[in-house]
């Protein structure tokens, strides 16, 4: 690429545009600076894609497809198919070939990042020293235009013991290639869930903590239920309500660890082989040198942002899971879209008017995003909108539609008949307030009622269209057609948790 022009020892390094840290928002928002003809720096201090392709939704994403393999070989009777043998998971090749589907994502990433002219990466830790300026390394860079991007890592119980012990996080259990003999996972929330339902899968006996009063508290109450009973039905052993949780070494071996708690039906005590912390994540702020930007981060940590993703100093943005109002690579990616609408197309826009013909670009921001995430246990949760728990504590009359996934003929014809489809309608307007999937297929059939709900779609909409025969979201018609008004009473049941990724408690390493 064209080098900067060579400081002096005084003067940083001018540049357009500075990115720190190359998650999933950071580098596609560095490519459309660079597209732009900007001079981009992005500086990553580990590996480009961040948690999401290194230790987050991709790598297990792949375990939760061996996992689904094994599953399905051991139960292969159950479709009239006979396996002579044990059906064995070989941890080392599950390993190998997550390895690969990360390393060819990574790889692409930093081939296409490298191709982009006026785009540098530049590896190491990125720190303000002024709020135009970042350190990295030996090199001071100076841009008016800075973007955080540093996401977040994972959060350690806050029990006494926890500093003596060794204790996996979601980083370094993806690593282990021989198989834990037992599993203890510090909370039963979204990331917990889904590694107890793999390393059961797998072959481990697995036990979960969870300090709430069920499992992903945030969702509604039948809901954690029906999770619940899945995992339950495939060997987890839950504790919830737990509370005085002490952590020491195990005598005998010295390596494993014994655990005593308290539950609302008494005490207990658990030893495992291993110890994976899954009580939330905390966003990456300490030492980014923030006090010389001027910013000052939230009691979560996170750097607080408007609507545009500006933080509180002028020239300042922050994206992704660093400002708390996102916790999914789909919410970061969308950050840097808003972020580019506002600089980029919106510059294009006004230097189109009077005659290219284009359609102005609509002005993004964090209020169009409809909440949708998915818990990627098997079957999947899919979520989107508002809850039944929300809507009632809000006091708002809604019409409830539930379908068991037994009547979905599809799932039947897989012999997958677990879970339930839920959606919650305006009653007036006949529109989409909110909806939870589980079920096979779940978190591709939630997008037709996301559609819904961008697009402003009615309950009659959905229903004239004519679906694919034989699936799962020929049903969304049938769905709908079971709404019955709920009106909330006025002593409303307590408002959800907070947002379980965000927790207030725990502590970093
Ligand atoms: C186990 C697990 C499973 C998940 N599964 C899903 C899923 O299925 N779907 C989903 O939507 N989300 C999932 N998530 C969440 C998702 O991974 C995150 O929401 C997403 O990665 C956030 O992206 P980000 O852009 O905010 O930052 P990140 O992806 O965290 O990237 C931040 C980057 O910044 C770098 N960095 C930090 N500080 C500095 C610095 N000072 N200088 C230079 N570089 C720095 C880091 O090295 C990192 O590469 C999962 C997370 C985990 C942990």
């Amino acid at each position: 690429m064209d080098q900067p022009p060579t400081p002096s020892p005084l003067r940083p390094e001018p540049w357009d545009a500075i990115v720190i840290g190359a998650g999933q928002a950071g580098p596609f928002l560095a490519a459309r600076l660079a597209a732009a003809g900007q001079r981009v720096a992005l500086i990553e201090r580990e590996h480009l894609g961040g948690t999401c392709v290194n230790d987050g939704c991709m790598p297990t994403k792949t375990l939760v497809a061996s996992a689904r393999a094994a599953h399905v070989a051991r139960h292969a009777a159950h479709w009239g198919v006979r396996i002579d043998g044990a059906v064995r998971v070989d941890l080392k090749a599950v390993k190998a070939r997550k390895d690969a589907v990360v390393a060819q994502s990574v790889a692409n990433l930093t081939q296409w990042l490298g191709s982009m002219p006026t785009l540098e990466v530049i590896a190491g830790h990125g720190r303000f020293t002024a709020p135009t300026v970042v350190q990295v390394n030996d090199r001071r860079l100076a841009a008016p235009r800075i973007f955080v991007n540093v996401g977040g890592r994972p959060l350690l119980p806050d029990w006494p013991g926890i500093d003596d012990v060794p204790v996996l996080t979601n980083t370094t259990l993806l690593e282990l290639d021989e198989l834990p003999e037992h599993l203890v996972i510090a909370g039963g929330s979204y990331i917990g869930l889904e590694f107890a339902q793999i390393y059961r899968r797998f072959g481990s006996r697995v036990t979960v903590l969870e300090s709430a009063p069920r499992l992903i508290a945030r969702e509604d109450p039948e809901i954690s239920r029906a999770v619940r009973e899945l995992l339950e039905a495939e060997g987890v052993t839950f504790h919830v309500g737990v509370s005085d949780v002490r952590v020491r070494r195990a005598a005998a071996t010295g390596s494993e660890v014994e655990l005593e708690f308290h539950t609302p039906a008494g005490p207990r005590r658990v030893s495992g082989t291993h110890l994976l912390a899954a009580v939330g994540r905390r966003p990456n702020t300490e030492d980014l040198g923030l006090e010389h930007a001027g910013l000052v981060t939230d009691a979560r940590g996170a750097i607080p942002v408007d609507d545009e993703l500006r933080t509180a100093v002028d020239g300042i943005w922050a994206l992704g899971d660093v400002h708390g109002r996102g916790a999914f690579t789909h919410t970061s990616y969308h950050d840097h879209e808003i972020v580019a609408a506002k600089l980029l197309d919106g510059a294009a826009r006004s230097a189109s008017d009077g005659g290219e013909g284009r359609a102005p670009s609509v002005a993004r921001s964090i209020r169009e995003r409809i909440p949708a995430y998915a818990l990627f246990v098997d079957p999947p949760l899919a979520r989107i909108g508002a809850s039944e728990v929300e809507l009632r504590a809000a006091g708002r009359p809604f019409l409830k539609g539930t379908l068991p996934m037994a009547r979905v003929g599809r799932a039947r014809e897989r012999g997958e008949t677990v879970g339930a489809m839920k959606v919650l309608v305006e009653p007036d307007s006949q529109r989409i307030l909110g909806a939870a999937l589980l079920g096979i297929e779940a978190d591709e059939v939630i997008h037709e009622l996301l559609l819904a709900m961008h697009a402003g779609l009615t309950v009659q909409d959905l229903q004239r269209l004519v679906h694919i025969h034989p699936t799962v979201s020929e049903q969304l018609p049938t769905l709908l057609g079971t709404l019955v008004p709920v009106t909330p009473e006025l002593a409303a049941p307590p408002a959800a948790p907070a947002d379980p990724a965000h927790p207030t408690t725990g502590r970093t390493r």
